[in-house]
């Protein structure tokens, strides 16, 4: 018997974490980890063939000025379609928008699909406060 077959690495002093986006729009961190960095050199482009296989997206950090993960806005549904508001802050003048977690934007047609609601929290707090009969109410775990 081989000791060098155990899988078991309880203290593995190398480790890679991929932070990547689902095709549906999740988030999820995924850590391989070997007993040293080469081995996990030797692993990671296997790793990363399979993972875009799978229709895995990296997180690219630095584009578009998203350096977190996703943050909703609490408390706040989008009037249209009642998802979830996601908070963006604009590259451009660094204010924050937001926009409705449905909407999706296809990179490779340039085409949007699912709800377009967007806004800024300016915009959007203006439209409560005109429209009083628009209760919002408190938001249901209907997702
Ligand atoms: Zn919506």
């Amino acid at each position: 018997m081989t000791d060098t077959k155990k899988t078991a690495l309880p203290e593995a002093p190398a480790s890679v974490t991929y932070t990547i986006t689902s095709k549906d729009g999740f988030n999820a961190l995924f850590t391989i980890r070997e007993m040293s960095g080469l081995a996990l050199l030797k692993k990671m482009p296997a790793i990363e063939e399979k993972l875009l296989g799978l229709e895995y997206v990296p997180q690219v950090k630095k584009a578009w000025g998203e350096k977190k993960p996703v943050v909703y806005v609490e408390g706040k549904l989008c009037p249209k379609c009642e998802g979830k508001l996601k908070k963006i802050i604009s590259k451009k003048d660094s204010k924050e928008y937001w926009s409705c977690e449905n909407g999706k934007y296809d990179f490779q047609t340039k085409t949007k699909s699912g709800c377009d609601f967007f806004t800024s929290p300016d915009q959007y707090k203006a439209k409560e406060e005109t429209s009083d009969q628009t209760d919002f109410g408190t938001p249901d775990e209907d997702y």
